[in-house]
């Protein structure tokens, strides 16, 4: 989905996200939150929205030229990671959506990158081209191995790590349903590996106010002295050591 913003944006730092609705509230009350997948233009951006409940069927139901009510940028981003450091994107699913504009980031600086994208099926890898496109290295995962690795994305950056593809001092920036994201901190945490996740937590107003959207943090990491922080403005990029997740 391609939104024409009113006025001009900075450059939007990959992993920040904003609240769409219908701009003729046809949609539900609570807009709904999406990773900003790309942005062609200071005034222009795109987002890569799967199609599940009434939010995002309103979207999907907006005519071409129809009004968006949208609210950006919010939430704090990826740091994109020197050079200097390989990175390792885990995206499952629509998961894949921050790391187009960190992938070309990341192009653009240099520095050992690759994308682990894992689905279902083949045809669940979303816009897989427009990675391809940029020429990011990528590894793919399904479960039902009609394309690449068979199995989840978790197994196969297993795999990769054991057979020395990636290295254990990598920076890993995992995108994706909870599922996935509970599983690659569980693995990670147990091979010591170092670590951000974008949680897709629910959300109500996007920017600190309505508080629906609590994690809790561990008392000993970063953002420790408050058991629960917002994933709207505090993330929903976190690192792996400052969540209890
Ligand atoms: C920061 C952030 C970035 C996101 N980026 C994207 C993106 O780039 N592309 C994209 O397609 N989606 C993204 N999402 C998820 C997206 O916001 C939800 O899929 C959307 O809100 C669903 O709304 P809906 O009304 O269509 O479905 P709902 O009726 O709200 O949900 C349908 C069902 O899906 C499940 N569900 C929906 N949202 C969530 C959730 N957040 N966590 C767990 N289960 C859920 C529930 O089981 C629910 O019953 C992102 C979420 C967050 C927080």
């Amino acid at each position: 989905m391609e939104v024409e913003l009113a006025e001009a944006l900075g450059r939007v730092a990959p992993g920040q996200f904003a609240m769409l609705s219908p701009g003729d509230g046809s949609g539900p009350l609570i807009p709904r939150p999406f990773s900003v997948y790309d942005q062609p233009a200071a005034d222009r951006l795109t987002f890569l929205v799967q199609v599940i409940g009434p939010g995002t069927q309103a979207l999907a139901a907006i005519p071409v030229g129809g009004s968006v009510l949208c609210t950006v940028p919010l939430g704090n981003g990826f740091v994109v990671a020197p050079a200097e450091r390989e990175v390792v994107f885990v995206a499952g699913g629509v998961g894949s959506a921050p790391f187009l504009l960190y992938g070309r980031e990341r192009l653009r600086r240099g520095g050992k990158t690759t994308l682990f994208f894992g689905a279902r099926s083949a045809e669940r890898l979303y816009d897989r081209e427009a990675f391809e496109k940029e020429r990011l290295p990528t590894v793919y995962a399904t479960d039902d191995g009609s394309l690449g690795f068979r199995g989840n994305v978790v197994a196969c950056v297993a795999d990769a790590l054991r057979a020395g593809r990636v290295g254990r001092d990598a920076l890993f920036a995992a995108c994706g349903p909870e599922g996935l994201l509970h599983a690659f901190a569980r693995f990670a945490r147990e091979e010591g590996l170092d670590g951000e996740l974008s949680l897709e937590t629910y959300m109500g107003c996007g920017y600190g106010v309505c508080n629906a959207c609590p994690v809790a943090t561990e008392a000993e990491g970063p953002l420790g002295g408050w058991p629960y922080a917002k994933s709207c403005l505090d993330g929903p990029v976190f690192a792996l050591r400052s969540i209890a997740f």
